[in-house]
């Protein structure tokens, strides 16, 4: 799935350009620019359960010829190149996630308000109140992270690799968790498609799909965590 995949005019591609590296090596690849009209290239539009302005498509290629001047820098270092965007990309993600989960909080804290329900307003009831609080405290400390991870990413990029990738790790799964428990103290009424509780729902949901799953995040700190931490 590509964002913006039916209306690009151009994709940047990681292609193996290197013969004799390894299949899964790092090594042997090569960005290029590839001209979305180039013979050998169909585009799929994906109808997508969120992120609907995103424009997603399956874009694939089928013997399409790239001239040696549309390639990005040095030949066969194009996933070094892409590397040092992931850090940004994991940060964006991380602060998309926390825009959803606020704007989430803040629609369901007005619902909760206006709602009466049993003679009195939802926000009244001390099982609501808790897990308003709850949520909201969950948000602070991503908001926290996040904010920590961007700061580490200004100075030093390729040194905030660790943050950058707990801040997507967290904001990202916080975010979905929120969003789903936001669309449950809505009750029915959040269960309309176009209601705004229900789009952040689905849109949240991909982003801990999107910019590398959680699993790998999750891979990514557990290297720091555990592969270079000296043993005691
Ligand atoms: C809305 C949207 C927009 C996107 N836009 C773009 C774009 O513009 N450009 C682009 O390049 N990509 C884009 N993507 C693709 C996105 O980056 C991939 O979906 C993501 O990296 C996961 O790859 P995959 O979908 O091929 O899942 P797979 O690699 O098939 O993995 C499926 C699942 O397996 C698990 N998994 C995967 N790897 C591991 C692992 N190492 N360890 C443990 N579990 C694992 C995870 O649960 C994962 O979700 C977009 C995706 C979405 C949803």
């Amino acid at each position: 799935m590509v964002s913006n995949g039916s209306s690009a005019d151009f994709y940047v591609v990681l292609a193996r350009s290197g013969a004799s590296s390894p299949a899964r090596s790092p090594a042997g690849l090569s960005l290029f620019v590839v001209d979305a009209d180039s013979p050998g290239i169909t585009v799929d539009r994906t109808e997508p359960m969120g992120w609907r302005a995103a424009d997603p498509a399956t874009v694939s290629f089928e013997d399409v010829r790239v001239p040696l001047g549309q390639a990005v820098g040095r030949p066969n270092s194009g996933f070094y190149q892409l590397m040092r965007g992931f850090q940004l990309e994991r940060v964006v993600a991380a602060v998309l996630a926390l825009g959803g989960a606020d704007r989430s909080l803040q629609v369901t804290r007005d619902h909760l308000v206006r709602r009466q329900a049993f003679g009195a307003r939802l926000a009244d009831l001390q099982a609501v109140r808790h897990r308003t609080a709850d949520l909201a405290t969950e948000l602070a400390v991503a908001r926290q992270l996040v904010y920590h991870a961007a700061w580490r990413y200004s100075r030093d990029d390729m040194g905030s690799v660790r943050e950058c990738s707990m801040a997507k790790l967290y904001a990202t799964e916080m975010a979905s968790r929120l969003a789903d428990l936001c669309l449950q103290l809505h009750g029915a009424h959040g269960y309309v498609d176009d209601t705004e509780v229900a789009r952040i729902f689905r849109d949240t949901r991909a982003a801990t799909i999107a910019a590398g799953p959680s699993e790998v995040m999750r891979d990514i700190v557990a290297r720091f965590e555990i592969d270079e931490t000296p043993a005691p």
